[in-house]
């Protein structure tokens, strides 16, 4: 019989552990090919050697997750057009700004037919307005395109500790539990839910919130106000959400990509880890510097995200709307301080 062909677009941290929990499963089911291809954005390591080869002989992401056995049968391929030809289960999962360059590089390249799924927390912001990253994956290849978010720390997950996660699918149901099979083990449990914009957008603003969780703890400020950041942030998540698209459901903020990945998020995230480090430098170093220093390659979602979300609400006028969004934008560029993050009796909004 038919069998799929997955390839992952993208090696990094998260991306990896991907390559892995995909990797395990092909080989138990015989409706995929064995072997996983994972396209890797090529790099020299410090030892000269390039970042493929290493993982191609040791079987591990040297750099991006480190001590973690991939699996055999995960394949590594610097080149993208190479990666992606046979496939018709694609995987995207790369920071999101650099998904726009990746989509118009791939145009042509991909095969008819093929099934495509975002694990990417992040949205483009264009001249007619917001554009999540599986549509624009969707829009400039022309296919269908699932996504896949959750409380999800990757190194976490790479140790296989138990977790959750939601797929996301617009409306075929077969191929939502194609996805959650490739993706299930027993200790990663995969639902999946009609929502991918809820799902995506989820996935995407939480970010925002973990970066407001790490000033507070940069602050000192304690449980009560962490959770506190925690439940504005999701409020405000719910409502952004529903006034971009009507169709998100309120179920979906009790998934796992709801209110599971904010908690874990503002626990145990990068972007709470700068953000904090940030805020205990008063915002004199900035962000790009210290997530340099901090995360030796690894990307930062949430601030890149705020600016985004920040451009969608003083465009249509939602800026008072949504003061925790707005605030941690006004953080990052400097123009209000850190302890700002915890002003809001003044600005309370009416958010049903
Ligand atoms: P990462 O943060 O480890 O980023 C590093 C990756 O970016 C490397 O593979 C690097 O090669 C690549 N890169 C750097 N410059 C590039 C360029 N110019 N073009 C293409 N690639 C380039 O990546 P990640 O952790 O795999 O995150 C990918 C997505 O998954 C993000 O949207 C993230 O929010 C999401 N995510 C991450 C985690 C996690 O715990 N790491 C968990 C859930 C979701
Ligand atoms: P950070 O990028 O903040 O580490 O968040 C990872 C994540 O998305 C966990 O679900």
């Amino acid at each position: 019989g038919f069998k799929s062909k997955v390839t992952v677009v993208g090696s990094g941290n998260w991306g990896s552990v991907a390559a892995k929990l995909i990797a395990s499963n092909t080989l138990k089911l015989n409706s995929f090919h064995d072997e996983v291809r994972m396209w890797v954005f090529e790099e020299t390591l410090q030892t000269g050697e390039k970042l493929t080869d290493v993982i191609n002989k040791t079987n591990e992401n040297v750099k991006y997750l480190p001590g973690i056995k991939l699996g055999k049968n995960v394949l590594a391929d610097p080149d993208l057009d190479n990666a992606v030809k046979d496939a018709n289960m694609l995987v995207f999962v790369t920071p999101h700004q650099f998904m726009e360059g990746i989509c118009k590089r791939l145009v042509g390249k991909v095969r008819g037919d093929v099934e495509a799924i975002s694990l990417i927390k992040g949205m483009e912001v264009k001249m007619e307005g917001p554009c999540m990253i599986s549509n624009l994956i969707s829009e400039q290849l022309g296919i269908n395109c699932s996504v896949l978010m959750g409380a999800n720390i990757a190194n976490e997950i790479a140790v296989e500790k138990f977790s959750e996660a939601t797929v996301g699918y617009r409306d075929n149901r077969e191929i939502a539990e194609q996805w959650v099979k490739l993706f299930s083990t027993p200790y990663f449990m995969v639902t999946p839910v009609q929502d991918v914009e809820g799902v995506e957008l989820c996935g995407t603003l939480k970010n925002i919130v973990a970066i407001a969780a790490g000033f507070v703890d940069g602050l000192d400020m304690g449980n009560n106000t962490k959770a506190a950041i925690m439940r504005i942030g999701l409020r405000e998540m719910k409502a952004f959400s529903k006034l971009l698209f009507s169709s998100v459901r309120d179920s979906t903020f009790f998934e796992s990509c709801g209110v599971a990945d904010v908690i874990t998020t503002c626990l145990g995230g990068r972007n709470r880890k700068v953000a904090e480090a940030f805020a205990r430098n008063g915002g004199k170093r900035s962000f790009d510097e210290l997530e340099a220093e901090m995360l030796q390659g690894q990307k930062l979602q949430g601030v890149s995200t705020a600016r985004e979300v920040y451009e969608v609400l003083s465009h249509r006028g939602w800026l008072q709307l949504f003061p925790l969004f707005t605030t941690v934008h006004e953080i990052c560029t400097g123009r209000l301080p850190p302890s700002a993050i915890v002003e809001y009796s003044e600005k309370e909004p009416r958010l049903s």
